[in-house]
C-alpha cells in the first residue's frame, strides 16, 4: 500500500481559489494519490472531483469541513467517507449556509456602522460556490480599497474579536460528530495546534470523535508529536492535509507537502467496516 494521500483540500466551493478538476490536475502533478475535498460546509464539489478523480487514476474521498461551536469557541470537525446523498446531511448544510448568508449581513452592517460602505451584493461577487464566508469579506474589503491586502482585512476588521467580527451559529461538536456518523462518515478534529487546549480536547474525544488531524501546515513537529501520542493512547485514527485554498492565501505551494502514507487511508477504511 504505497502512495501519498492530501485529506484536506478547499476548492471554489468554498473558500478555496481552484475548481474541483484544477485541483485534480494539481494534486497529480504534486504526486499524491489520494486527496479528500472538505469544503466549508459545502459538497457541492465532490461529484466532479471524485468524476475527474477517477478519469486520472486519482482517489478523491468524499469530505466536508464543519463548524461546530464549544464553549463559545469554533471547532473544525473534518468528516471523511460521508455519503453525500445523504438526506439529514444535505439539509443540515443548507442550514449552515443560510446561517453563514445570515452572519455574513450581519458583519456587513457593522462594517456599514464603521463607515465602510460595503455592500452584501460586493461581498457576494466574491463567492464562487455555496457558502460565503470571512474570506469573501476580506477580498471585497480589498477589492472595494478598504483594507490594503487580505491579511488586513482580517486584523483589521472581521478576525476572531476583532470590530466587525460575529460568531455564527453551529452545531455543537456532539452533534456535528453524529451527522457525520448517521451519513456513514468519520469524524476528525481539525488542526488542534490551531485552538485547542486539553481540556477542549478531552471533551471532544468524549463526545465521540473518531481521530485526529496530525498533520497540518500549523503543526510544528512537536505538535505533531503530542497529538500523534494522544491518537496512540486513546486508539483514535490519525489524519493529515495541506488545508490547501490556493489564490490570494499564500499557501500555493503546499498541496503534496503535507501528506499522509496511503496505509494511513487504509486503517480509516478498516475502522468503516469494523463500525
Ligand atoms: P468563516 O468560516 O466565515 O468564519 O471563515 C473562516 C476562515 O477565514 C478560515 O478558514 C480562514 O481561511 C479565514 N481566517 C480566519 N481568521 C483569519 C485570519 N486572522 N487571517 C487570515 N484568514 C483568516
Ligand atoms: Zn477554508
Ligand atoms: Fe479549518
Ligand atoms: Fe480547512
Amino acid at each position: 500500500m504505497d502512495g501519498k494521500a492530501d485529506l484536506h483540500v478547499h476548492t471554489i466551493f468554498s473558500d478555496g481559489a481552484l475548481s474541483p478538476t484544477e485541483i485534480i490536475t494539481r494534486a497529480k502533478n504534486a504526486g499524491l494519490n489520494i486527496i479528500s475535498i472538505t469544503d466549508h460546509d459545502s459538497i457541492g464539489g465532490l461529484d466532479e472531483a471524485i468524476a475527474v478523480g477517477r478519469d486520472s487514476g486519482l482517489e478523491v474521498i468524499p469530505g466536508i469541513e464543519l463548524s461546530a461551536s464549544l464553549d463559545g469557541r469554533e471547532v473544525h470537525i473534518l468528516g471523511y467517507f460521508v455519503n453525500h446523498f445523504n438526506q439529514e446531511l444535505v439539509d443540515s448544510l443548507a442550514g449552515f449556509q443560510d446561517e453563514r448568508m445570515n452572519r455574513a449581513k450581519r458583519i456587513v452592517g457593522k462594517l456599514n456602522k464603521m463607515n465602510i460602505p460595503i455592500h452584501i451584493d460586493s461581498v457576494m461577487e466574491h463567492v464562487t460556490g455555496d457558502s460565503v464566508g470571512r474570506p469573501h469579506i476580506a477580498s471585497a474589503l480589498v477589492t472595494e480599497g478598504h483594507a490594503t491586502t487580505y491579511q488586513q482585512a482580517f486584523m483589521k476588521y472581521i478576525g476572531d474579536g476583532r470590530p466587525a467580527y460575529e460568531r455564527k451559529w453551529n452545531y455543537s461538536p456532539e452533534e456535528t460528530i453524529r451527522l457525520i456518523n448517521k451519513a456513514g462518515g468519520l469524524s476528525f478534529l481539525a488542526h488542534p495546534g490551531r485552538s485547542m487546549n486539553e481540556d477542549l480536547l478531552f471533551r471532544l474525544i468524549k463526545a465521540g470523535l473518531d481521530g485526529i488531524e496530525v498533520i497540518h501546515p500549523s503543526h510544528p513537529p512537536e505538535i505533531v508529536y503530542y497529538y500523534r501520542g494522544i491518537v496512540n493512547e486513546y486508539c483514535l485514527l490519525e489524519s493529515g492535509g495541506s488545508d490547501f485554498h490556493g489564490g490570494e492565501k499564500g499557501d500555493d505551494e503546499t498541496l503534496g507537502k503535507f501528506a499522509i502514507p496511503a496505509l494511513t487511508v487504509e486503517i480509516m477504511r478498516r475502522r468503516l467496516i469494523s463500525n
